[in-house]
């Protein structure tokens, strides 16, 4: 679903012309050789575009003014190899769109102590351009990241990717759509929001189709169309007896199979990357789409329970900025805890829609009663999630502005069968401890549902949350819940005061 070549990162050295031809043609020899090393790691997934030495006013400016043009362009690299007067950036800065990473690196890794001389000084002073250089940020107030140490190094190389994969998910939500069939689960105030603010801050276009649309373009699905279908995942899945062919649930399967067409089309159609559905409205649908659900999160679409957006639309980019990593990503909901002492951890799941991405082992089709929503059994894909470390985000509406929150947790294995709950599952070791991840989740007005992955860590979604400039609230390893207290209310402070 995700190709993250046709993302360009444009690469802007800086200097200025009061060095002489010389050392800016061997700025440009050096940027040239950077760029080429780059653009052949892996490590960094779109295509680095080397610009012309930034010497000038009029020329920075000009620059900035075609990335901000350029669709494919999804956010510009800085590096000042020479000093480069900060002043002559503010024009083009003044009116860039696209997210920015300060590099802050020097062509050469060591001091050459035996033929140093003021030339080289002249040559290769990021450590002092470089600092003009943030200046003018910070003296802007730009939104940027930056990424200090050795080009070459590896941990350099894997913070810049991560930038980039986080960028391209934003140019992505620039022009896609969250499909709502039907509107958000009655009464629930978490899931709700304001989505002109969410097309203004993120791009995503929020909107809503009646669920008889979607049930029309599902009566147009054959049952032959679904069993076709279905012959591809004897590799992917195990089936339970009574859902093979010719087994008592079979049905319900191919009902959940023509879901996950239909709405494909439909998500097709509409250029939707993300969607949501509820289980209050199923009107024309045989089942809740389940099976079918976990399905499209797998092939990449973002996904919501309930009528929650803005996870869905986090969960679609997420997915993109995971593209070609190891692990999955998923919808998650928090359900229950285990309190016992010394074992504390949180049981994820959902009704049924959780991404078999982040299964441990193959998952089995089966097909169950679902206890609410007053429709027929539906199929769904049952398996643990696999252990290791992952991290929760959600973003949530304060009314003012968008919250992002960001929970590190280590998942762990399951031990036990749990025979009578058969859906996807995942338990968990929150940090700092499951009372200080809870407190602090719950007193920042976290979520019950997150974007779980195993993909990614904490530094994507903050990278996320900077270039989307909205509030972030971290939970890791050192989070005390009663200093997070203050901290909240500085930062209640602060974003009213960008109002
Ligand atoms: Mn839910």
């Amino acid at each position: 679903m995700f190709d993250l070549k046709k993302y360009e990162f444009w690469f802007i050295v800086g200097s200025q012309d009061l060095y002489g031809e010389e050392t800016l043609k061997q700025v440009e020899a050096n940027a040239k050789v950077m760029a080429a090393e780059f653009a052949k790691d892996a490590l960094l997934p779109g295509t680095l575009v080397l610009k012309p030495i930034a010497i000038n006013p009029q020329t920075i400016r000009k620059l900035f003014a075609e990335a901000n043009a350029a669709e494919n362009c999804a956010g510009i690299i800085t590096w000042m190899h020479t000093f480069s007067p900060s002043k002559m950036w503010i024009q083009g800065l003044a009116i860039n769109h696209k997210p920015i990473l300060h590099l802050h690196t020097q062509f050469n890794r060591d001091i050459p102590w035996d033929s140093i001389d003021m030339d080289f000084m002249n040559l290769n002073q990021a450590a002092h351009g470089d600092r003009e250089h943030g200046h003018i940020y910070a003296r802007m107030r730009i939104n940027r990241k930056i990424v200090a140490g050795f080009w070459q190094d590896e941990d350099v190389r894997r913070r810049m990717g991560v930038w980039m994969r986080v960028a391209a998910a934003r140019l992505e939500g620039m022009n896609s759509v969250v499909v709502r069939f039907g509107d958000n689960m009655r009464d629930v105030a978490v899931t709700e929001g304001d989505k002109v603010e969410a097309q203004r801050k993120f791009g995503w276009q929020i909107n809503t189709w009646g669920i008889g649309d979607l049930a029309a373009c599902y009566n147009d699905v054959s049952d032959n169309e679904a069993e076709k279908l279905i012959q591809e995942f004897s590799d992917k899945y195990e089936f339970a007896p009574n859902v093979q062919k010719g087994g008592e649930f079979r049905h319900s399967l191919v009902e959940q199979v023509r879901m996950e067409i239909a709405m494909r089309r439909f998500l097709e159609a509409e250029h939707a990357g993300a969607y949501t559905d509820t289980f209050q409205d199923l009107h024309g649908l045989p089942q809740l789409p389940g099976f079918a659900s976990q399905r499209l999160m797998e092939q990449g679409y973002g996904f919501g329970g309930e009528g929650d957006w803005k996870q869905s639309m986090l969960l679609h980019s997420a997915k993109l900025m995971a593209s070609g990593l190891s692990g999955g990503t998923s919808f998650m909901e928090d359900y229950t805890y285990h309190f016992a002492p010394g074992k504390e951890a949180a049981l994820g799941a959902h009704m049924l829609e959780v991404c078999p991405s982040i299964a441990e082992a193959k998952p089995r089709i089966e097909v169950h009663p679902l206890g609410i929503g007053g429709k027929a059994a539906p199929a769904r894909l049952v398996f643990n999630a696999a252990s290791g470390p992952a991290v929760l985000a959600t973003i949530i509406d304060m009314g003012n502005r968008f919250r992002m929150i960001i929970n590190e947790i280590e998942t762990i294995k399951i031990e036990q069968d749990m025979p009578k709950l058969p859906v996807a599952r995942a338990l968990w070791k929150p940090y700092p401890s499951l009372a200080g991840a809870a407190e602090s989740w719950i007193l920042s007005g976290g979520t019950h549902h997150a974007v779980y992955s195993t993909q990614l860590t904490s530094e994507y979604f903050k990278d996320w949350a900077e270039m989307m400039d909205i509030e972030y609230v971290f939970i890791g390893k050192d989070t005390n819940p009663e200093c997070l207290r203050n901290e909240l209310r500085w930062g209640e402070a602060y974003w009213n005061s960008k109002i």
